[in-house]
């Protein structure tokens, strides 16, 4: 069987947050389960041409035409567009996303769909991802009539691909799918809408997701929409590359460390408080996320007073539109230390040398910072929402967590406050330490739920 795996990041290509893992660790778990698959990523301008394959050149005939080369490494196929997507940022600068978008990820969709009936790329299979890829069932299925199976996964419902109805007639989109059940909405264009009514198997990143999207709290605008296509929705847990992710082996860390020794884990909180300026017998309490609405940065900026009254140290490690508001909050406070750039080398210092890994969200489909910090041993605080309250136990339930339930200044603080007490348990603490660093959330276990959905029947 053949897969092919579409998406606008891929690590370590292109990352700026979750989805970037996703592909990676599925690409790689279905390899190593014997399948054939490969990855579909425009090729950004950063991406080395050098030691690529040139495979062809793909036309896609919209108000213009936009002409794509295709290379390959052993895992990779890349589309070149050197107009679309050799800039600086995958989606934009954090201040706003390209004016373009539609037409860059709308063509590089009909340049993936060209190469398939080209047959540069042989599938079985056609994996696609959020709105940025979600017109390729539409067009395999609706325009070209192909027979593949389509699996269609939404990591964020928030992020739609809503553009004004002209691009219609820029995209050759069929205004016959110009209404509600079909790519309208609201009078606009809804990518997303695309991927949900054309796929075979919707799915998201967690089983609590898959519930709350179906909810109008959680929906943004959607709702009604799964609900309509909920009989081919499930929910599967994100996986997390063990290889990559790995305190054992990381190069970026001052000490490698496993379960069964944590000194290096010490160490690494020793050299990395000692960077900073902070107090290293403090518990060290790390956010390494965006700064979005989405992630809790209202509630972090709300409660940010009382919660750094409370005797630990605090890392913020993220980039986006509230950076600007963390680092005015911070006001040179010494157990707080703010940065604002997307920096993996330093997310793995953190990850290496932290006590606790805070994810305050509002909503979070699956979450994979706090996989990543629970493999590294930091004990996650969370707020119980989609695949957080799926991933995170609380500790009063025999579980390895701290959970809290409302998204209020109060909870977030009494989940603070129980972090610190439970640090101070120290034998306690050390046990979890470890209990949190023996679960398993590989890709091996993601990609064989994957595996059962492209193998069944429709
Ligand atoms: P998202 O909603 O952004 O996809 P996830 O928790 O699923 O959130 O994934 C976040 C990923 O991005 C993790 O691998 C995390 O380590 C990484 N990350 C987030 N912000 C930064 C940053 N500023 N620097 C480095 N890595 C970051």
């Amino acid at each position: 069987m053949r897969v092919v795996i579409v998406a606008s990041e891929l690590y370590p290509y292109a990352k700026t947050g979750g989805l970037g893992d996703f592909t990676h660790c599925l690409l790689k778990g279905l390899r190593e389960l014997g399948v054939d698959a490969y990855a579909c990523l425009p090729l950004y301008g950063w991406i080395d041409k050098g030691d690529l394959i040139y495979v062809g050149k793909v036309e896609v005939k919209l108000s213009r035409l936009w002409e794509y080369d295709v290379y390959r490494n052993d895992r990779v196929y890349f589309f070149d567009n050197p107009e679309l997507f050799h800039r600086d940022y995958v989606y934009g600068p954090p201040w706003g996303g390209y004016w373009d978008n539609h037409l860059r990820f709308g063509s590089f969709c009909w340049a993936v769909c060209e190469a398939i009936q080209k047959e540069f790329l042989k599938t079985d299979v056609v994996h696609t991802n959020d709105w940025h890829t979600a017109l390729i069932p539409l067009i395999l299925k609706y325009i070209y009539r192909t027979d593949h199976k389509h699996v269609f996964t939404i990591h964020n419902i928030a992020y739609q691909g809503v553009f004004g109805k002209h691009v219609m007639d820029e995209l050759k989109l069929p205004w016959e799918l110009f209404h509600m059940d079909g790519i309208e909405f609201w009078g606009n264009v809804c990518f997303l809408k695309a991927g949900i009514a054309f796929c075979d198997v919707l799915t998201t990143v967690s089983p609590t997701h898959a519930e709350e999207i179906k909810d109008p709290r959680y929906g943004f605008g959607l709702d009604g929409f799964i609900r309509k296509h909920s009989h081919k929705l499930v929910g599967i847990v994100n996986g997390v590359d063990y290889k990559t992710w790995n305190p054992e082996t990381d190069p970026s860390l001052w000490y490698n460390y496993t379960r069964k020794d944590l000194r290096g884990k010490a160490y690494n909180k020793r050299m990395l408080c000692k960077e900073f300026g902070l107090d290293e017998k403090l518990p060290l309490i790390s956010y390494i996320s965006r700064y979005a609405y989405q992630k809790g940065v209202e509630l972090l900026l709300e409660g940010f007073e009382r919660i750094v009254k409370l005797r630990a140290n605090y890392f913020f490690l993220g980039s986006g539109e509230y950076g600007p508001f963390i680092k005015d909050a911070e006001d040179h406070l010494p157990n707080v230390r703010v940065v604002t750039t997307f920096n993996e080398d330093l997310s793995r210092k953190l990850y290496g040398s932290s006590d606790f890994i805070l994810m305050p969200s509002l909503y979070e489909p699956c979450g994979i910072t706090q996989l990543i910090g629970m493999r590294y041993g930091c004990i996650p605080i969370v707020r119980k929402t989609g695949g957080l309250s799926d991933t995170v136990k609380d500790i009063s339930a025999d579980g390895y967590g701290i959970v809290f339930e409302n998204f209020e200044v109060p909870d977030l603080v009494c989940a603070v406050e129980r972090a610190i007490d439970l640090y101070h348990a120290r034998q306690r603490f050390l046990k979890l330490v470890k209990k949190v660093m023996s679960l398993d959330f590989s890709c091996r276990n993601m990609s064989e739920k994957y595996l059962e959905l492209y193998t069944s029947t429709k």
